[in-house]
């Protein structure tokens, strides 16, 4: 089974992890965040505002901070449960 390494597609499909996929997935990442971050930012109405996703796409209104607070306060109660996934990813996204 062959695919073309630096695509979104062996990463996605294939779980491939290899730099060249890791890095098309980050470019990916940043090109779409940055795209819902102006729409984000220019419509108040948009169903991503009040969710994690708006959050980690550079949104930081009031309820997007307020859902990602809540998240973290619950993956915080539910650290005891992840230390034992150890299928768990590690991150591959982190904002800067
Ligand atoms: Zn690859
Ligand atoms: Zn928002």
């Amino acid at each position: 089974m062959t695919w073309r390494h630096g695509t979104l597609h062996g990463y996605n499909h294939y779980q491939c992890r290899c730099p060249d996929c890791r890095q098309a997935v980050r470019d990916h990442n940043r090109t779409y965040q940055a795209r819902i971050h102006t729409q984000l930012a220019t419509n108040p109405d948009h169903p991503a505002h009040a969710t994690l996703h708006g959050y980690n796409c550079g949104c930081r209104c009031q309820s997007c901070v307020a859902t990602k607070s809540a998240y973290d306060r619950r993956r915080r109660a539910n650290r005891t449960l992840c230390l034992n996934d150890v299928t768990h990813p590690p991150a591959e996204t982190e904002n800067r």
